[in-house]
């Protein structure tokens, strides 16, 4: 089936390629798929299917390309990363408006996503020559240091919602140490990565990086089995994430796994909190900007009675206001569900909550025809319930869907906060810094906020408890995990 070009963005529909050992190239297969716009359905161009034959091909590149990258000065390589920082930033209006009409979120959002990416470009750049080694007293005639050596070839699996902000940022860290890359980004949003490699092939040695488009089950799992792959960065859900690790186990060799999976995060609002602040955090933790498809999105919001329906009524008002467009209108400031089968999920989300006796809707709610300009639009939604038991609060949805519930006591609160199998982000308001300081260490979760929630600070490690990852990324621990440690002796 071919899809009618996406004239009114004024794109240019057209055929994409992959980058494998320097080259722009189609799947083995000669296979192809469409990929739409999904807020209005144009087409905006074919991206080749991947196969095993092609993960294949980008591993053997990547081996080859290996031994002279990873003896390369290091400072030639973070000069390599800083480029492609440049790269991205020269070519910040195509890539940012690519990514807009691939996955629906704002083009203003996506500008952001575009420094981001080059800030963490030149941040791992930055930090080449902190990966050192260390000596260890011991007796004369003997010395011992240790090195930090790269692995080989990494695969790097990323998510469909931040799609150059991912392909881009986490290739700094393995390929500034001296390991080679195979990308796989999302099947529902390669156009930007895909564009990207277009731009680095004059850039990065052939081979060093290499991107290969496909669907999950198949790239993504070809990548994970294969034998020449030792390390795999993983950027997902979490039923993904369980998935890779069975299938690493199932790879003929060891394979060491780093998950980034995904949360049902706590925000937490004490009535000493600054109110108006606490609402405000409350709306940007939960990412509507981005129709809330964030792993660290704050979407169960627990407020102290004392201030709940004034919380609830202010958050619904702002909610009320927002405005939900065409991602490439600059007055949107929330744009469309990435692709038709997650608008379904959480459309089903949406309604099931609407449909349990337990839980009001508050704002938003399923789509109407007010704005049949754009499809997959979904108004930022607030729910309110009593009971920590329905569906809205215990899943991830992934979508513009916050659910508000009252607590009373401290110990309380912390209790529900913890009462779910992830721990990936936290948010805490109040004006007692004891209390924000006791909660920080009392919720199980990876990346806390104090009076602040969804801004990562450049440098601190992002990742998860429990069933919200493995692994540390976006500060020096990522970049030693992309490393082995060697421990050599020498008698003399
Ligand atoms: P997903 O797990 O469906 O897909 C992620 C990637 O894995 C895609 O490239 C996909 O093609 C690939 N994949 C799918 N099946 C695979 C398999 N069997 N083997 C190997 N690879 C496979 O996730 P998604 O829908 O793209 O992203 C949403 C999820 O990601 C949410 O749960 C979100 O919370 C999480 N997420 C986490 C972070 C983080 O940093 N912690 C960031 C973004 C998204």
């Amino acid at each position: 089936m071919t899809t009618t070009a996406d004239t009114s963005s004024g794109f240019d529909s057209r055929t994409w390629g992959m980058l494998i050992g320097g080259e722009i190239v189609g799947a083995d297969s000669g296979k192809y798929e469409d990929v739409t716009n999904p807020a209005t359905g144009g087409g905006l161009g074919r991206v080749p299917v991947g196969d095993t034959a092609d993960v294949d091909r980008a591993v053997t590149a990547a081996t080859e390309a290996f031994g002279e990258w990873r003896d390369e000065a290091p400072l030639y390589r973070a000069a390599v990363l800083r480029q492609i920082a440049d790269t991205l930033l020269e070519n910040r209006d195509e890539l940012s408006h690519l990514d807009s009409l691939d996955n629906g979120s704002p083009l203003h959002e996506m500008r952001n996503d575009i420094d981001i990416a080059s800030y963490q470009l030149q941040y791992f750049a930055g930090l080449t020559l902190e990966v050192c080694g260390k000596t260890v007293p011991t007796v004369p005639g003997i010395h011992q240091y240790t090195s930090r050596e790269p692995y080989g070839v990494v695969g790097r699996v990323v998510a469909f919602n931040h799609p150059l902000l991912f392909a881009a940022s986490r290739i700094a860290a393995p390929l500034v140490v001296g390991n080679t890359v195979v990308l796989k980004p999302s099947e529902h949003t390669p156009l930007s990565t895909l564009r990207m490699g277009e731009l680095l092939t004059d850039i990065i040695p052939p081979g060093v990086l290499n991107i290969v488009t496909g669907v999950g089950a198949v790239v993504g799992d070809a990548l994970v089995r294969h034998p020449q792959v030792r390390r795999i960065g993983f950027t997902g859900s979490h039923s993904t994430g369980k998935k890779i690790q069975i299938t690493a186990a199932e790879s003929p060799v060891l394979t060491t796994v780093s998950l980034e999976l995904g949360g049902k995060n706590p925000i937490i609002i004490f009535d000493d909190a600054d109110l108006p602040a606490a609402v405000e955090g409350a709306i940007r933790g939960m990412n509507f900007t981005w129709q809330g498809q964030s792993c660290g999105s704050t979407s169960r919001a627990f407020v102290q009675r004392a201030i709940y329906d004034q919380f609830c009524n202010l958050v619904a008002e702002r909610l009320d206001d927002m405005a939900v467009g065409n991602p490439l209108d600059e007055g949107s400031d929330t744009g469309v569900i990435a692709f038709a089968g997650h608008y379904d999920r959480v459309c089903g989300f949406i309604q099931r909550a609407i449909d349990d006796p337990e839980v009001t809707l508050r704002a938003g709610g399923l789509p109407s025809d007010e704005n049949s300009e754009i499809r997959h639009w979904i108004r930022p939604t607030l729910f309110t319930t009593e009971s920590d038991r329905a569906e809205v609060v215990r899943e991830e949805v992934f979508g513009p869907v916050l659910v508000a519930l009252p607590f009373d006591e401290y110990d309380e609160v912390i209790e529900r906060a913890n009462s779910t199998n992830y721990g990936l982000t936290a948010s805490v308001w109040t004006s007692n810094l004891g209390v924000g300081l006791s909660a920080a260490k009392d919720i199980a979760a990876g990346y806390v906020w104090v009076n602040g929630s969804g801004a990562h600070v450049p440098g601190a490690p992002f990742g998860g408890y429990k069933d919200s990852g493995i692994g540390r990324e976006e500060d020096i621990d990522e970049l030693f995990s992309y490393t082995q440690l060697k421990s050599v002796v020498i008698r003399h």
